[in-house]
């Protein structure tokens, strides 16, 4: 039986990976939750799950996570109480608990940075869906990977798509343990899109866009701030970074194509221009699962795969004006260094500016744009994690001051 913490429960990767143990408890417990402020739907985890540890990323709410678990065991609705813990301290612990085999990484941002280089520092294995930690700090991240032995799954459908497809390849050893070293016989990799909430929007059409507008994804239900990204294409972006540290590709190997339906989840090419792709109905379960079963295939009851129902399957060039952010991304990723992560946190910030309606969808590119232009001065090439965790906070900062501000750039 594997032992997993789930780093994010509470959220849409977190809830997911919790269904998937209950669908196989006699592979999977639970044996440590993190969580930052949901507590009715942690508590509830709790009870059903009956992890050791539990952290709460925002400590003030421990006292009340303490008072409704005290009330159940007196209740005797709790049959295991977990020792409990608070703040970025207790979220390290957690990630790093001694019986926990994988840890599923499920936090939104790069507030999962630090956790996650605590399980690596432990030796454990990693289901990636936390993106932004790798874009943010592969240059501290994968030596630390390379050191530990750790291995990193990728989570993210797109990534799964390809490790999975490369598992059919000679190279499977060299891709399963995904510290960016290029894979040979790797010719191209095709990240599939399904051109989330604006897809069927024209440029002009995007000056009246809501929030309400842009967390509507046609495909996926997502968390709030990667369903924005979904609608800018940042996400595919971010992407295209996540796929050069993981598999080792050069930018101009990473595409970007279109694809609605969203059935294929991406596509390698390899030198004897041979295509492989992963196909699938658009539920994370199923790249979820791969990582916590990997290298096995569980049998599941879900919903198989019928094209005849789906039609057909269409492609399509991305736009390049009406999305700038996969540009940004490209041009951060090739410059590597701190610029990733300069362009993670101004993202980060601007979605959340965004979503607080202090800035308009279209200004997004914007403030990232002028944050990374920004940090050209104090590019570092090879950065500490402390260099990492220094240019995040003074991105943020950056567009903060851009948006308080008002700047003629988010009126032009
Ligand atoms: P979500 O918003 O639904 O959940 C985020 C989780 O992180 C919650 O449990 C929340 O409590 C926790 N959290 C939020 N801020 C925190 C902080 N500052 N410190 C500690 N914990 C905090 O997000 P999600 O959609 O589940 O996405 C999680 C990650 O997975 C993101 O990096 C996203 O890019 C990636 N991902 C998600 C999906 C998806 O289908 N949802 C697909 C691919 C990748
Ligand atoms: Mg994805």
């Amino acid at each position: 039986m594997k032992a997993i913490s789930v780093l994010g429960s509470t959220g849409s990767i977190g809830t997911q990976t919790l269904e998937i143990v209950e669908e196989f408890p006699q592979q999977f417990r639970v044996v440590g939750l993190t969580a930052s402020r949901n507590l009715t739907l942690l508590v509830n985890q709790i009870q059903k799950h009956c992890p050791e540890a539990v952290a709460l990323a925002d400590e003030d709410l421990l006292p009340d996570l303490k008072l409704r678990l005290d009330t159940l065991s007196n209740e005797r609705n709790l049959k295991k109480y977990p020792e409990l813990f608070g703040g970025a301290e207790g979220l390290n612990h957690v990630a790093s608990l001694d019986h926990a085999d994988l840890v599923v990484t499920g936090i939104v941002g790069c507030a999962g940075l630090l956790p996650a280089l605590a399980a690596i520092r432990a030796g454990k294995d990693l289901a990636l869906a936390n993106k932004e930690t790798l874009i943010a700090a592969a240059p501290v991240f994968l030596p630390e990977l390379k050191r530990s032995g750790s291995r990193l799954l990728p989570a993210d459908s797109e990534h799964s798509a390809i490790f999975q497809c490369l598992q059919g390849t000679p190279w499977a050893e060299n891709a399963r343990l995904s510290t960016g070293i290029p894979t040979p016989g790797l010719r191209r990799i095709q990240l599939t899109a399904s051109g989330g909430a604006f897809r069927d929007w024209s440029i002009k059409d995007l000056e009246r866009a809501t929030v309400s507008d842009a967390t509507s994804h046609p495909n996926w239900s997502m968390g709030k701030k990667i369903t924005v990204d979904s609608a800018t294409l940042m996400n595919k972006g971010l992407e295209v970074i996540e796929a050069h540290y993981l598999f080792g590709l050069d930018y101009n190997q990473i595409e970007i194509i279109i694809h609605p339906q969203s059935i294929i989840h991406s596509m390698i090419e390899l030198a004897d221009s041979s295509v492989l792709a992963q196909l699938g109905w658009p539920d994370m379960k199923l790249p979820i699962l791969y990582c916590m079963s990997w290298p096995s295939r569980f049998e599941t009851p879900w919903r198989r795969l019928d094209l005849t129902e789906v039609g057909k399957l269409t492609f399509l060039s991305p736009d390049n004006q009406k999305y700038p952010c996969m540009e940004l991304a490209y041009a951060a990723g090739k410059v590597g260094g701190t610029m990733p992560a300069v362009l993670n946190a101004a993202n980060e910030e601007a979605v959340a500016q965004f979503l607080n309606e202090k800035i308009h969808f279209l200004d997004i590119p914007k403030v990232i744009e002028e944050s990374c232009e920004k940090h050209k001065n104090d590019f570092q090439d090879n950065p500490t994690l402390e260099e990492v965790l220094s240019v995040d906070a003074w991105s943020r900062k950056f567009v903060k001051e851009i948006v308080s501000k008002g700047t003629s750039l988010l009126k032009g």
